[in-house]
């Protein structure tokens, strides 16, 4: 792990770290800070770490983040999108693919190395409070309807976009979106290396996705801003494409908007956020598993060395200049994104391919470079925002 400008090792006795939350961003730091040394006890209320099915594309940057247990979640790889709006459309060739993981998969090897790390898993087990004591932290949790009460020098929230740890130590609340996913059967003219995205500014100031888990089924899903509204344009889409759910996949995500502090003092504790309950997501395409992966790390690196981390400032680089992305895509209205997919020629396609949403300042300096007018697009849906809002 990355070291950071303080030379104090972590000890066992330097006293425990709770993570109250057993999902994506809770099991990865649970693991990084047992490697580094430190007893970790994980609290999660669900009675067992099996989740159910969400299928979820992330990009290649995911392989360098995992051991190899967590690898066997890729259950499939994308090397092309496809970009449609208005009869229009665009593709785009991937030079490292994305992968496509199932993460009721990877939530049970997210557990298996955090436990080989040396951490201790406890599920049924809820977090209700907290407040200050002589030595740190006091927690009150629930297990099988009891009572207990637990002591920590640090306590990690990883309890996603609602998270109670944030709420009882003063963060306040982050505003969510709902997205929601079903998995079809695989339209035949459409590969299974390919995503398809919509933009349909009439429906969703995001857009809607088709991505194939395998030959036969794919999850096609939106990010919406309202619930009720979001599923019945998603029903009429799903009619219009002539698909049939298979099943049914949905939550509320997080909109990050600016950077949420990871660390409060609580007492002479700690109290640290990672993933959704950090709002720690790309607001552009609203993935959050990378970033709060990084977070996480981060997190873990701050703990284990009492100081800033470098990962966490990167972070917030990049989760600022997805901001700006969705500041200047929110407003864009049916012309917009024709001249938008009009204006990627070859060359910008190529940028598009070789360097992916996890490298956003790169990212987005190669495609102006390469299509300067997509800055005067960027601008007036910049102008645009500002006039609505
Ligand atoms: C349908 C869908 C599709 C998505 N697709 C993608 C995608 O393609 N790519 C991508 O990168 N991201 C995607 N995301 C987002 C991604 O799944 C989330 O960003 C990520 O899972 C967040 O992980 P987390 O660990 O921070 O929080 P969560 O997964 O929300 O985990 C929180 C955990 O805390 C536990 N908990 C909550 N309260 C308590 C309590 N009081 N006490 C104890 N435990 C508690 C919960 O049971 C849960 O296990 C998708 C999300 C959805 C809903």
């Amino acid at each position: 792990m990355a070291d950071i400008n303080n030379n104090s090792r972590p000890r066992r006795e330097d006293g425990e770290v709770i993570v109250v939350g057993g999902s994506a961003a809770g099991l990865y730091t649970a693991a990084a800070v047992a490697r580094g040394g430190r007893r970790v006890r994980v609290l999660e209320s669900k009675p067992r770490f099996d989740p159910p099915d969400r299928t979820l594309i992330v990009t290649s940057h995911f392989r360098n983040q995992l051991g190899a247990a967590a690898r066997e979640s890729i259950i499939n790889e994308i090397r092309r999108f496809e970009l449609y709006t208005d009869g229009r459309s665009a593709q785009i060739a991937l030079s490292k693919p994305d992968l496509i993981i199932e993460r009721s998969r990877l939530i049970p090897a997210l557990a298996r190395e955090a436990e080989a790390s040396g951490a201790n898993l406890s599920f049924d087990t809820r977090f209700l409070g907290m407040g200050p004591n002589s030595s740190g932290l006091r927690l009150e949790t629930e297990t099988g309807g009891r009572r207990e009460e637990l002591h920590a020098a640090s306590v990690v929230g990883a309890d996603g976009a609602t998270s109670r740890v944030a709420r009882t130590a003063g963060w306040p609340p982050i505003e969510t979106v709902p997205l929601m996913q079903a998995i079809v059967r695989l339209p035949k003219d459409c590969p299974a290396d390919t995503t398809r995205v919509w933009f349909v500014p009439d429906d969703t100031p995001y857009f809607y996705w088709l991505v194939p888990e395998s030959s036969e089924r794919g999850a096609l899903g939106v990010i919406g801003e309202q619930g009720s509204d979001t599923k019945r344009r998603f029903e009429r889409f799903l009619e219009r494409k002539h698909l049939e759910p298979l099943e049914w996949q949905g939550a509320r995500i997080p909109v990050y908007r600016k950077w949420v502090p990871v660390r409060k003092r609580v007492g002479n504790g700690d109290v640290y956020l990672v993933g959704d309950a950090a709002a720690q997501v790309k607001v552009s395409t609203v993935g959050g598993i990378v970033t709060g992966f990084r977070g996480a790390l981060g997190v873990a690196q701050s703990i284990l060395h009492r100081g800033r981390s470098s990962e966490l400032s990167a972070l917030r680089r990049e989760l600022s200049t997805h901001w700006l992305i969705r500041r200047t895509l929110h407003h864009f209205q049916q012309k917009d994104y024709s001249q938008l997919v009009d204006l990627l020629d070859a060359s910008t396609r190529a940028s598009l391919g070789e360097i992916n949403r996890d490298e956003s300042a790169r990212l987005l300096w190669n495609v102006i470079r390469r299509q300067p007018q997509l800055v005067l697009l960027g601008l007036r849906g910049l102008l645009m925002g500002k006039r609505n809002s």
